[in-house]
């Protein structure tokens, strides 16, 4: 073949063929490009969410009430909204132009959660956002003359009312394994360290009568028992129907701080249902009068298993056209640093080097440690309003607590400098170390977890429940 003729076969058939590849590559990393910029935009409003929430509930000293952390909720979303339109570069006078691709936001508190979206205004007829009514983390339990509701929580506390027989119950309390706890007078072991802290002791004598009382009397539950509060969403629950696992009977391999056990898969199962229900409800009426179909993305396992046992907040983002793409996205942050729950996660320990520690690090100077809620050593934002020449001047200081905090094992507390310890580079900076565990490091993490738990309590028992 005549090299012009080549020439002409590659002018006519294969640059058109390369030019359109390389437009359509181009697309392709444009639409990839701006789903990663959405994404980050998103990961970014979450997190600064978060971030407001936690600050506004630990400066809160006082109060714990339901209308406090209402307020504190509100605050986070306005902090979510402008974050989010900071990221798109639109001017907060058009937030709402960016919410309209907000089907959700979720935050998943300790006993119950709240989801922030669009309902339509029956005076304007526009769909608003809306903080709607805190759902609780419950479900129904019926089996022969048992008719009982059960509020979950983020960890082993839980709450139960109904009808037990004739007779009507209201309880509340931690469940421990009763396999794993000795309780013999004043004499308290758990998993074979003996307990000496008051507290710690009260916490574990306490759970223990409240989980042999729900044993005894709910121990033949099962996970076939389940039934949604009300009767909207029965189908859901149908995937329980025949289950014969007992769920409430601790006396044998029902660990209640085992994270695997038969009661904890049924109580993240049901927080779940719950969730996905509710959300799937709202994106649906969302959907209703909009172009775009709304709908409740699949979560990875390991991404609920991570929402389930932590405070935290989910944002929803979906709808945002991108060339012949759509996007679809969500975002979700947890947070360790609260005042509602106490884990093994979220106590630290200070030593008499001046050290702030994980339980486990080489590090930690055994003798003379002092277990702690982390967020204690979180810096709060103190608010003085002074006369100054005539008028009043507000000024707000960051300071490290200081305040009543620690019980020494007879009982009488100590007042106690948080801002004078630092981190431990090893275990709370780098997370670079070797893990040592023996009997005085695991009574110090179980007698910390048992007495913040019992004193989380006791305030739960102020409130009557
Ligand atoms: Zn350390």
């Amino acid at each position: 073949m005549r090299l012009q003729n080549l020439t002409v076969i590659f002018i006519i058939i294969i640059l058109p063929v390369i030019l359109l590849f390389s437009m359509y590559t181009k697309t392709q990393i444009d639409v990839l490009s701006l789903q990663e910029t959405y994404t980050a935009t998103l990961n970014v409003a979450v997190y600064d969410a978060v971030k407001a929430f936690k600050t506004n509930t630990l400066n809160d000293l006082t109060s714990k009430s339901a209308q406090s952390m209402i307020r504190d909720v509100n605050a986070s979303i306005n902090t979510f909204a402008s974050s989010l339109a900071l990221g798109f570069g639109v001017d907060g006078q058009n937030q709402d132009y960016i919410m309209q691709y907000i089907p959700a936001l979720v935050y998943t508190l300790y006993d119950g959660y709240y989801i922030y979206s669009p309902v339509i205004n029956q005076t304007t007829g526009e769909y608003e956002h809306i903080l709607k009514p805190y759902i609780y983390y419950t479900v129904r339990y019926q089996r022969g003359n048992i008719d009982v509701v059960v509020n979950y929580t983020l960890d082993n506390y839980l709450t139960i009312y109904g009808n037990i027989g004739s007779e009507y119950v209201t309880k509340a309390g931690y469940l421990e394994s009763l396999e794993l706890l000795t309780i013999n007078g004043d004499n308290v072991v758990y998993d074979g360290i003996t307990i000496t802290d008051s507290d710690a002791k009260a916490y574990y004598k306490s759970a223990y009568d409240f989980t042999q009382w729900v044993t005894d009397e709910l121990g033949e539950i099962t996970e076939g028992d389940a039934k949604p509060i009300g009767d909207w969403d029965q189908e859901s629950y149908s995937q329980f129907a025949g289950h014969t696992q007992q769920i409430l009977n601790f006396e044998a391999g029902n660990n209640p701080r085992d994270d695997n056990s038969i009661f904890n898969s049924h109580r993240k199962g049901i927080i779940k249902l719950s969730i996905q229900n509710n959300l799937n409800a709202a994106m649906a009426s969302y959907s209703q009068n909009s172009s775009y179909y709304f709908r409740m993305p699949v979560l990875q396992d390991t991404e609920w298993d991570q929402i389930l046992s932590n405070i935290s907040v989910i944002g929803f983002m979906q709808g945002i056209p991108m060339g012949m793409k759509i996007y679809n996205g969500y975002s979700y942050v947890v947070n360790t640093m609260n005042k509602e729950m106490v884990t093994e996660d979220t106590v630290c320990f200070t030593d008499t080097n001046g050290k702030i520690h994980k339980y486990d690090c080489p590090q930690m100077i055994e003798s003379g440690a002092i277990g702690h809620k982390q967020y204690l050593f979180e810096k709060i934002q103190v608010e003085t309003t002074e006369l100054v020449n005539g008028s009043y001047e507000t000024t707000r200081e960051w300071t490290f607590r200081t305040q009543s905090d620690y019980q020494n094992p007879d009982g009488s507390y100590d007042q106690f400098d948080y801002g004078s310890y630092e981190l431990c580079y090893h275990c709370m900076v780098s997370n670079d170390y070797t893990s040592v565990i023996n009997n005085t490091r695991r009574k110090l993490l179980l007698e910390t977890v048992a007495r913040e738990k019992y004193r989380l309590y006791n305030k739960s028992n102020e409130l009557n429940i």
